[in-house]
């Protein structure tokens, strides 16, 4: 059945136009074409008809289905600058994880540029959701299901991967289900640990997010403090681009801290009121433009390092120390610490050390698991299937922060005071 033939039944006013079945799989196989002609709808003014932006998925058969019977899933990830796809088979184990990053394509920017995330992701998808389920060796008939990030994340990007689940959903008439990014990051706790203990604290710090949550053992995540700035990702990317270091800067400051002193250049602990479980680290930033202001140009490579360790611990203690206080606040002694920079090698060391005096149980992902990845998806999505959660077949993106439900609770929404102390 050749493209132009499907093309001739319109598929841009919807699926129903399809003759059969046959007809329609045939346009499934066509991953590419739905993507790209879904992402210049969503681009397009207003007024342009967007009749594709709804699909007609309501299949009765997913969304009447009582329970799900657990099988394969496959996660896939497309909310900023990686694209991943990840199959867990049907006891949660990871089969497959495979990530390809955009470095290269935003470096020269210093940043994550939208619209080229977007492209490059259209480009990357089919390859990396095929190689996952190569490397899984599980054909894409035995998956059970399918995990995507739904948001919060950049449009164009969680466009593609949603409409690229959706497809595959659809043609294969497995459930999908949409899965908060965050609640992805803090499943990937389990990924390490499976038997890791209810309730617990979770710390997710990441380049978008710094926030501290109680779990409870129905699952329920309860906001505790979250950052009234930047996110802690953020304050090392923003830091390591001051100083003059690589793309993305988290690592960059992490691997030239190592040969640097810390307590050579202190920086200012920013802590918020007593016993506040918020974060604040755009002060911190400052801090480093006043300390590069008053150092003489060019800086010598030893002072690079002492400024980036100094800068990264003072990150890091604050980090380490809020979420100490919240499990003593909560009387607690469990907790998990998720998101990229939690592959932070100083945050690591604190934590652990902290944990060890302390006697509390302590999760803390692989590398792989911390940044994002499709496998932590998959599980997080596998969790909600497996709580009898309702596979949505009609789902949307939702990009902004707080307008996915998140556990019963709002991501955001989390009062700003203006009182700031700082030790
Ligand atoms: P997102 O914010 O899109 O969820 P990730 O969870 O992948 O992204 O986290 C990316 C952030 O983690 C970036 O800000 C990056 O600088 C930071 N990061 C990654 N590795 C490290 C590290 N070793 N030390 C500190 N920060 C890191
Ligand atoms: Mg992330």
């Amino acid at each position: 059945m050749g493209l132009r033939h499907l093309l001739s039944r319109r598929p841009w006013r919807g699926f129903n136009t399809f003759r059969d079945r046959d007809e329609l799989d045939a346009f499934i196989e066509w991953p590419l074409w739905r993507i790209a002609a879904e992402a210049v709808l969503f681009f397009a003014p207003p007024r342009f008809p967007r009749t594709m932006m709804r699909l007609p998925l309501n299949q009765p058969e997913l969304t009447s289905q009582p329970g799900w019977s657990p099988g394969p899933i496959l996660g896939i990830e497309s909310s900023c600058d990686e694209t991943a796809a990840a199959v867990l088979n049907r006891e949660g184990v990871v089969l497959s994880n495979v990530v390809s990053s955009q470095v290269t394509v935003h470096e020269k920017f210093g940043g994550v540029v939208p619209e080229l995330a977007a492209r490059a992701h259209l480009g990357r998808i089919d390859m990396v959701v095929k190689e996952a389920l190569a490397t899984a060796q599980v054909s894409k008939t035995d998956l059970a299901a399918v995990a995507v990030t739904q948001g919060p994340g950049l449009a164009g990007a969680l466009l593609v991967g949603v409409n690229y689940a959706k497809a595959l959903s659809y043609g294969l008439g497995i459930p999908i289900m949409g899965v908060n990014h965050l609640q992805g990051h803090i499943a990937s706790a389990w990924l390490a640990d499976p038997a890791f203990p209810l309730p617990c604290i979770i710390l997710v710090v990441s380049g978008g997010h710094t926030h501290l949550y109680r779990r409870e053992p129905d699952g329920r995540c309860v906001l505790l403090g979250c950052t009234r700035d930047d996110a802690a990702g953020e304050a090392f990317d923003k830091g390591a681009q001051m100083l003059g270091l690589d793309y993305p800067g988290g690592p960059a400051i992490d691997r030239i801290a190592r040969s640097g002193d810390r307590q050579a250049i202190p920086f200012p602990r920013f802590h918020q009121a007593k016993n506040s479980l918020e974060f604040s680290f755009s002060g911190l930033k400052t801090s480093l433009l006043y300390r590069l202001r008053d150092l003489a140009v060019p800086l010598r490579p030893g002072q690079v390092a002492d400024l980036a360790a100094g800068y990264q611990e003072a990150i890091v203690q604050v980090l380490a120390t809020k979420a100490f206080a919240a499990l003593e606040q909560s009387n607690l002694s469990a907790l998990a610490v998720v998101g990229g920079v939690s592959a932070n090698s100083r945050l690591r060391a604190v934590l652990s050390e902290r944990a060890a005096c302390k006697h509390i149980r302590l999760a803390l992902p692989p590398a792989g698991y911390c940044t994002d990845n499709a496998a932590m998806i998959a599980s997080a999505g596998r969790q909600l299937l497996m709580r009898g959660e309702r596979p949505s077949s009609d789902l949307d993106i939702s990009p902004m922060e707080g307008s996915m439900v998140f556990n019963g609770e709002s991501c955001t929404g989390f009062p700003k005071r203006k009182e700031t102390a700082y030790s």
